[in-house]
């Protein structure tokens, strides 16, 4: 990977037209700033350090276009911040710098990218993992877009319109700082951040999808334009590394909700006498047989499954099947034809059902991206269940989100991921 110079200087450019910044308000050559005051209520959390600007903390008869740079006030007119107007799941905008007249420009989101690539570094140099987050929105500095590397290839992440009108400037700034084949990105503009159809790529050399990346020595497959979905999520990164390392040996482990079957592959790389990938989608099938084949696995000890996981539970009952390691990761919202499920008020009940196949000493990961409740809630999650099938336990490992997802204690939203090790005690 190489390192490119900060370009020593660059403009905000206000030009009209597709993927530029529209040129609004611009007076005399100089952008306009519009100054909003904060609804009282709010004034504290942004004071404290909080760069998320929620829903109601602005009057909404001003009437801000996406994208628009803003000066954010208390009620008394004392500067808090600058920011950006913009409507995404979490709020209505972020504040990027704490600096009075500081320009968001170009110069601005380099200066902020380069900063996340340099603080990636270890991540550069480690030969053995080749793709990671390399700028995670407000943790790194701009709330509104996240950026990964997947060997040699970018994916940005855009999360709202507002910071869309931006792209010209960070691709361009990506493009001066790494040397990577090519751009693609996911638009995730609506409500709850879900992906928007469209064709991904954004500039530079097409990939020849699906591209192998490494992760800890293990293979995967990638696809970069192909859905929401990649093939990994890349935040699973350390609990992955931890299963194949520490749990899996001599085991046999079932991976519910497995997608392309990542940790089954973790866990047969790490020794696992066989695993059971379940997973509704018809694509999970072939696709968990790539990783497989792709790390040299042999087939005839790993079972693929395309079901609904709540209907393999029931069976694997009936049939008095049971596993050393059950692993449960399921989306927070899914509905199958049988099925709605709710990670915030189902999540207990999902557990149950693992506990009851899980031999004695042996380990439930249970593992959620919900953002709408915490660790100690999930804890409780946990507890509720074990307790109802009267069941001792004792937690053994517990993860976050890993380090190249950098993250601000501040956006207590953004920090979403827990999985927690349970070893049910003889
Ligand atoms: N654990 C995976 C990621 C899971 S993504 C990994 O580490 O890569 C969520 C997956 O749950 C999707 O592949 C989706 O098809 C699947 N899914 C959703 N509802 C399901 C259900 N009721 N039964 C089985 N799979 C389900």
């Amino acid at each position: 990977m190489l390192f490119r110079e900060l370009a020593p200087s660059l403009f905000l450019c206000i030009i009209e037209g597709e993927n530029k910044i529209l040129g609004w308000k611009v007076k005399g050559g100089k952008m306009e700033i519009v100054t909003v005051q904060i609804e009282t209520p709010f004034e504290k959390n942004l004071l404290n350090g909080n760069p998320l600007i929620y829903k109601d903390a602005i009057a909404t008869n001003l009437d801000l276009e996406e994208g628009q740079i803003i000066d954010v006030v208390t009620k008394k007119n004392k500067f808090i911040g600058r920011g950006y107007y913009a409507i995404q799941n979490k709020g209505i905008g972020w504040i990027l710098t704490r600096e009075k007249n500081k320009s968001i420009d170009g110069v601005f989101f380099e200066e902020q990218l380069k900063k996340a690539i340099d603080k990636r570094v270890t991540y550069f140099k480690d030969t053995e993992t080749t793709a990671f987050r390399i700028f995670n929105g407000e943790g790194d500095g701009i709330g509104g877009f996240s950026v990964d590397l997947y060997q040699n290839y970018l994916l940005v992440q855009w999360y709202s319109i507002g910071i869309y009108k931006y792209k010209s400037l960070i691709v361009e700034s990506l493009q001066r700082l790494l040397d990577v084949e090519g751009i693609y990105e996911k638009k995730r503009f609506d409500d709850n951040g879900t992906y928007m159809e469209d064709d991904d790529f954004v500039v530079g050399k097409k990939g020849d999808f699906p591209i192998t990346i490494l992760e800890n020595g293990v293979k995967y497959s990638v696809n970069l334009n192909e859905g929401a979905m990649t093939g990994i999520f890349l935040d699973q990164k350390d609990v992955r590394r931890t299963i194949r390392d520490k749990y899996a040996k001599g085991k046999n482990v079932l991976n519910t909700f497995s997608y392309t079957g990542a940790f089954s592959v973790a866990a047969a790389v790490g020794g696992s006498v066989s695993t059971t990938s379940v997973d509704l989608a018809n694509r999970s099938k072939q696709k968990t047989a790539d990783n497989f084949l792709l790390n040299g696995i042999d087939l005839s000890k790993q079972k693929i499954i395309v079901e609904d996981v709540f209907h393999y539970f029931k069976y694997a009952v009936k049939k008095q099947l049971s596993f050393d390691m059950v692993i449960l990761d399921p989306p927070s919202f899914a509905r199958s034809k049988k099925h709605t499920f709710r990670a915030a008020k189902d999540y207990t009940n999902l557990l149950k059902e693992a506990i009851a196949i899980t031999n004695q000493s042996g380990i439930v990961v249970a593992s959620t991206n919900c953002a709408t409740f915490d660790m100690k809630k999930f804890r409780g999650f946990i507890d509720t269940a074990f307790n109802h099938q009267k069941e001792r336990y004792q937690i053994v490992e517990q993860f976050g989100l890993p380090n190249d997802f950098a993250n601000i204690k501040e956006v207590k939203e953004s920090n979403y991921l827990k999985v927690i090790f349970i070893k049910k005690l003889k």
